[in-house]
């Protein structure tokens, strides 16, 4: 049996190994961008520098993109079908938006979104663009209305 994860990897010319379909599946399909020990956590059994190499290939192979959030660590997110970023046809539109929640630091890909297309003085091309949103997240939206537990 052939499973999605394999299929998936195939089209953007990877071979299946174990550690690739593990790392692929810790990424996931909800649109969260992972930093690498976030993914390292997820995958306790994985050697780390083989985490590292496989987002390292999916990357260059344009399965997933990375973008850097506010502390400066590198996040990983899966590629999904409109995703255009890794084409570089330098149009701005190609990009879309990140939310970074202060509280839990996670951060999501807005999809559906795109980013607002920058003029550019003649001659420059841009290969990457990146727009943060910050603030909260549901979970720690709902969170912060808590009130406090009695101690
Ligand atoms: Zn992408
Ligand atoms: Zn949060
Ligand atoms: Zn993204």
């Amino acid at each position: 049996m052939k499973s999605q994860l394999s299929t998936r990897l195939e089209a953007h010319g990877i071979r299946p190994t174990a550690i690739r379909l593990l790392v692929l599946d810790a990424l996931g399909t909800d649109g969260r961008a992972y930093s690498l020990s976030e993914l390292e956590a997820k995958l306790s059994t994985v050697d780390k520098s083989s985490v590292f190499r496989a987002l390292t290939l999916f990357s260059a192979n344009a399965l997933v993109h990375c973008i850097e959030d506010s502390r400066g660590q590198t996040r990983y997110a899966p590629c999904h079908d409109e995703c255009r970023c890794h084409e570089g046809t330098g149009d701005m539109a190609d990009f879309h938006p990140h939310f970074e929640c202060e509280r839990c630091a996670r951060v999501w890909c807005l999809r559906s979104e795109h980013l607002p297309v920058v003029e550019l003085p003649e001659g420059f091309r841009p290969r990457f663009a990146s727009y943060v949103v910050k603030g909260l997240c549901p979970q720690c939206k709902a969170h912060r209305r808590l009130p406090k537990r009695p101690l």
